[in-house]
């Protein structure tokens, strides 16, 4: 029998037989990375354009990452949320220092870090202006994660028909349409939801104008506005929060994925007039904040605020879309969140893309979304785009 470690498995069938079959997964099995890079089983390589979707922000193992998660698991993995430790307090701190914060509510995922700002909303309407005042606005293409009330801030049918009856009191607006929004934004509105660049619904930049207005609807019905930036965040745009690029904060902002460098850690930031909102009791996580995925994420701030490395994620941003666009190809987003529109389905030229050992994701069924790692180098980026330009000439030929 072999140890815990050494024990490999030859079948692909067995990758699958005792998982729920949640995801449509390829036959690879990922045996290890690097930077911008992947290994599969049988050591075949593969340039990962996908980046864990949007989580492995410094690329896979980034040395100080593994080192500092190392060393803090070799001292305390966890204590849970009873007590004080030192990685949230001063991650904690880090994060308002550079965002428009007072106030942080760790937990452990997107999904999870969206619930936490529901629950947030809710009360502070209460508080402030007493009961009746509980509807949440999200809009359409958005995506806020799959657990019970974020999924019914989701935008997508099919995710949501199985699990009817879901969370009451949402409404609905198309995305970037300022007078509809302003419609179904009322009294009664305790919370907007916006992705100020919505990554699932086919990495759509929100238009300035219409977040900033949102602001002020929001501000006139005493409502909080959320920015939910679990994919934007952590200068993924170009900047180290996407609302930076629109001149307009949130009162609340939800992240996620590359917020714990590869380890899972959600988070809520809170303004001063929403941060004290939840009390001792009121909320809880029994992982969330603990000392590991803290202390990785303290290492993915510091190095993504650095202006030098901002510079470099709009660099390589420019470089991918001028690239690109010598192919006629219309592509669209921020910084290194980019998509591809397509004529067709988007599924075969991610098959095919894997295939030429480009790891490359979809964003709705007829967009290419590429979300590379954000220390991505430009020899790197060329390679991608090679074969990007081939896949995308073979048009709907079959492979
Ligand atoms: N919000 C946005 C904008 C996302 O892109 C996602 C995931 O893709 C989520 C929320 C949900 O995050 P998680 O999968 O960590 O629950």
């Amino acid at each position: 029998m072999p140890s815990l470690h050494e024990e490999r498995i030859t079948d692909t069938e067995v990758l699958a037989r005792h998982q729920m079959s949640t995801y449509a997964r390829p036959p690879v099995l990922f045996e290890r990375g690097r930077g911008s890079w992947l290994w599969d089983q049988d050591e075949r390589r593969y340039l990962d354009f996908t980046s864990g979707i949007a989580v492995n922000a410094l690329g896979h193992c980034d040395p100080e990452l593994v080192r500092v998660i190392s060393d803090q698991a070799a001292r305390l993995s966890h204590a849970s949320n009873l007590f004080h430790t030192e990685a949230a307090s001063l991650l904690a701190r880090e994060l308002c220092a550079v965002s428009f914060a007072e106030g942080v509510f760790f937990c452990n995922s997107g999904a999870e870090a969206n619930e936490a700002a529901v629950k947030i909303a809710r009360k502070h309407a209460r508080i402030v202006h007493g009961s009746g005042k509980d509807e949440i606005v999200a809009f359409r293409g958005g995506f806020h994660g799959r657990t019970a009330a974020a999924l019914a801030l989701t935008d997508r049918e099919s995710y949501q028909a199985p699990f009817r009856p879901l969370m009451p009191g949402v409404g609905f607006a198309p995305f970037n349409d300022l007078e509809a929004a302003t419609a179904v934004i009322g009294p009664r509105t305790c919370a907007v939801f916006v992705e100020p660049v919505q990554g699932e619904g086919g990495v759509q930049v929100a238009k300035p104008e219409f977040l900033r207005r949102l602001r002020e609807v929001c501000d006139r019905h005493g409502a909080l506005l959320i920015f939910d930036e679990v994919q934007s965040g952590l200068g993924r745009t170009g900047r180290l929060w996407a609302y930076q690029h629109f001149g307009v904060e949130p009162h609340l902002m939800t992240l996620a994925k590359a917020l714990g460098g590869g380890l899972p850690l959600g988070a809520v930031l809170a303004a001063p007039e929403a941060a004290e909102t939840l009390q001792a009791g009121d909320h809880a996580t029994t992982f969330g904040g603990g000392p590991v995925p803290c202390q990785a994420a303290r290492v993915v701030l510091s190095r993504v605020a650095e202006p030098e490395f901002l510079d470099h994620i709009n660099a390589m941003g420019h470089l991918l879309r001028h690239r690109l666009g010598e192919t006629d190809i219309e592509i669209r987003g921020l910084g290194l969140m980019l998509g591809i529109e397509l004529d067709r389905g988007v599924q075969p030229l991610i098959d095919r893309a894997r295939e030429k050992g480009l790891l490359v994701l979809s964003a709705g069924p007829k967009v290419l979304r590429l979300l590379p790692p954000l220390n991505v180098r430009a020899d790197e980026v060329d390679h991608a785009v090679e074969i990007l330009t081939e896949i995308l000439r073979m048009g709907s030929e079959p492979c």
